[in-house]
Parts: structure tokens; sequence; C-alpha cells
């Protein structure tokens, strides 16, 4: 099923959630929505789930505008970040439950439930765990009936709202591979939320980025690490260090020295220079190039990081070199971006001016709501 958003405005009492959004998910794709905390994500799943109404614009499945069709006409699985599930029924029951519930004429019979249910649980792996209760079941193991339940009713969509969130990383992983080859063997398409960028860039065909009730990108892995089209999103994905330089004539200039940078067709003036911490070319000594003191090294697993002070000690600036490599506090270094990226000082977004937003936690309800009416 392709979806399509148009133009979405959500506003809560006057606070805009999103301003205008727009996406098409293709049928079959699985795409993370990703952000940080109050970016809009939830908002955005249960605008297409139907648990939202838009302010504005539009929510298409197919051809056909669903923006005022109820959850249960659209379709869609959920499975929320807190196992809600039932406590009282066993895994079997809690699979069943949105096919039981359903009205007569296009509930299946007790015995195409029970196949149904033994066919899902073979392909979540909790065959043989059926009669157990909720309890009896580790986190990821809930987690997986959850996914169950919400694949029982045969959704045209999966949707997916931060559901390993609550995991330890372990855990988190495995599913995360899990989740992928369930996706391929269903072909369904999916949508998932998540704030952790390794879970999106692992396991999404494409990712969208989100800040401050926006979309900032919509690409693949590559696309958003390798080629950011803003600085939320270069901060955002992927270790990254960020310079405040000065464009003159084409040449980056910190303080009083050049760096040995060229930008062509930039405007004179203020500017921001980004690059990835590990992507750096270490120099002998320059003419041309950055170069500093070492004002902190630590080790962090496999690599050392450097916080090198720059342009006369008034900058700092982050740098990834071999664990082997000597840097001692007060050491000079000299280095050069390999790729980088250049903004205007006044980039639009700003990571310290993210709003922090604590989840809602009534997701429970919610879905005890959603299945009590058939979803
Ligand atoms: P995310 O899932 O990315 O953390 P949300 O979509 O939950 O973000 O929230 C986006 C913004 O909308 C937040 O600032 C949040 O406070 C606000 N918001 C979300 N739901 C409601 C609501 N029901 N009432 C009022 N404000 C809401
Ligand atoms: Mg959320």
């Amino acid at each position: 099923m392709d979806v399509s958003i148009k133009s979405v405005r959500k506003e809560f009492d006057g606070y805009p959630a999103l301003h205008d959004v727009s996406l098409d998910i293709r049928s079959g794709e699985l795409i993370a929505l990703l952000g940080p905390s109050g970016s809009g994500k939830t908002t955005l799943l249960r605008l297409i789930a139907g648990l939202e109404r838009p302010t504005g614009g539009a929510v298409f499945f197919g051809d056909a505008d669903a923006s005022h069709r109820s959850v249960q006409e659209r379709n869609v699985g959920f499975v929320f970040q807190h196992y809600a599930l039932f406590r009282h029924m066993t895994v079997a029951d809690n699979i069943g439950f949105g096919l039981k519930v359903r009205p007569g004429a296009i509930r299946p019979a007790g015995e195409e439930i029970r196949r149904r249910t033994s066919e899902l649980l073979d392909l979540v792996q909790l065959s043989g765990l059926e009669s157990r209760y909720p309890s009896q079941l580790s986190g990821g193991q809930r987690q997986r009936v959850a996914l169950a339940r919400a694949l029982a009713i045969e959704p045209r969509i999966l949707l997916l709202d931060e559901p390993f969130g609550a995991l330890d990383a372990q855990v988190r992983r495995e599913l995360r591979r899990w989740l992928r080859e369930i996706h391929d063997t269903t072909g369904h398409t999916t949508v998932f939320v998540t704030h952790d960028q390794e879970e999106a860039l692992e396991l999404a065909d494409r990712v969208v980025v989100m800040s401050q009730g926006r979309i900032e990108q919509v690409g693949t892995a590559d696309d958003v690490y390798d080629r950011p089209n803003s600085p939320f999103v270069y901060g955002f994905i992927g270790d990254s260090s960020a310079l405040p330089v000065r464009v003159e004539n084409g040449q980056l200039w910190l303080q009083d020295r050049t760096i040995g940078i060229e930008a062509e067709d930039v405007p004179n003036g203020a500017a921001t220079l980004y690059f990835r911490p590990h992507d750096i070319e270490l120099l002998d000594g320059c003419g041309g190039c950055i170069a500093g003191t070492v004002a902190a090294s630590r080790r962090v697993a496999g690599t050392r990081r450097v916080e090198l002070a720059v342009g006369g000690a008034r900058e700092r600036v982050e740098i990834e070199l071999p664990v082997e490599h000597p840097a001692g506090t007060k050491n000079r270094i000299a280095f050069r971006p390999k790729r980088w990226k250049l903004f205007s000082a006044a980039g639009r977004n700003d990571l310290a001016q993210q709003q922090v937003y604590e989840p809602r936690l009534r997701d429970v309800e919610e879905t005890e709501l959603m299945l009590a009416t058939g979803l």
C-alpha cells in the first residue's frame, strides 16, 4: 500500500507539532522516522494510523484520501514502545485477539484463527510459548508477541513507535535484524519510529530525518550520512565537528590564517565548516591547514578522541586519531578534513535549540482501545 502524506499540519491547542509535512511511502518499503524527542515522529505516525486528524493537508492510502477514515477502516497494525499486551491473556490469545473481536461477518472461524496464530508464532519464533502469560516472557519476547498481534489482522501498513526503546542494547540489535527479516518475508509497508540513528540507518530502506515538526531530509542511509543537507542532519547523524570560519574570496579562514580549503561560489562572510572527526588527514606541519594544541584526549573504544584548541585557542574542535597516536596534552597537531561541508553561519537548525519532550505514557490504554475496536 502506497501512503502519501500531503502538506500535513498538526496543531495541539495552537501549538504546531507538524508544519507542512509531505512524504511518499512506497508499497513494501521499510521507512524509519528518525529525530530527537519532540520532533513530531509519533504525531506523524498517529496521523498515518488515523489516531489523529490533521489540522491541514491530507493522508492518502493509494489513490484515496484516507484523512477522514477511522483507524479500523485504514486497517493498520500498530506496535507501541511499552509492551501493551493483555496481561490476563495467553500469548496465543493476545495474538488472535484482533481477529476474534471482529464483527461476525468478517470474523474468521475458530479453527482459522488458531491456524493463523500458530503461523505467526512460527514467524516470530515463539512456538511452544503460546500458553504463557506476558509476565512469563522477557521484554524482547513480549515485543515479538506485540508484533505478531499487529500482523494477525493482515494490516495494509505496519506502524511501530519506538518498539525496542525499552529493551537493552543487545536485545535491541537482535530484534532489529529480526524485524528486517520479517519485513522481507511478509512484504508489508512498514513505518518505524526511532530516536536511535544506528537502528534507523541499519534497518530502513529510507530514513526520514525530522526536527521541530519538519522533515529535514529523506534518503537512504548513505544519503543522510554522506550528503546531509542541513547543519541539523550533519550534527544529528554520525559524529561531527563544527568550526566557525570566514569566507574571503573563495578561501576559508580561521582567525588570521587560511586553512587550505577552497569554497567556490560561496559569498564572503561567516560560515560553519562541518566534517567527520575520523575523516581527516594528519599533516606534519602546514602553511594552510587547521592546527592546534591538544586540550583533552580520551580513549573511546577503538579510537582516541582528541579535543584541539585551534584558531589562537579560541575554538575547540574534535578529531579522532588511532589509539597509538601519542596525543599528549599540549602536543601540537595539524590536519585537514578529507571531506567537509560548509553551511552559512546562521544555519536554520541548531541542535541546542531542540525542544525536549517527555514521551506520554498513555500508549497502553490506547492499544487496549484499538484492540477492543477490532483493530
Ligand atoms: P516525538 O515522537 O518525535 O518525540 P511527538 O510527535 O510526540 O514527538 O510530539 C511533537 C510535539 O507535539 C511535542 O512538542 C509534543 O509536546 C507535542 N504534542 C504531541 N502530542 C500532543 C498532545 N496530544 N497534546 C499537546 N501537545 C502534544
Ligand atoms: Mg514519540
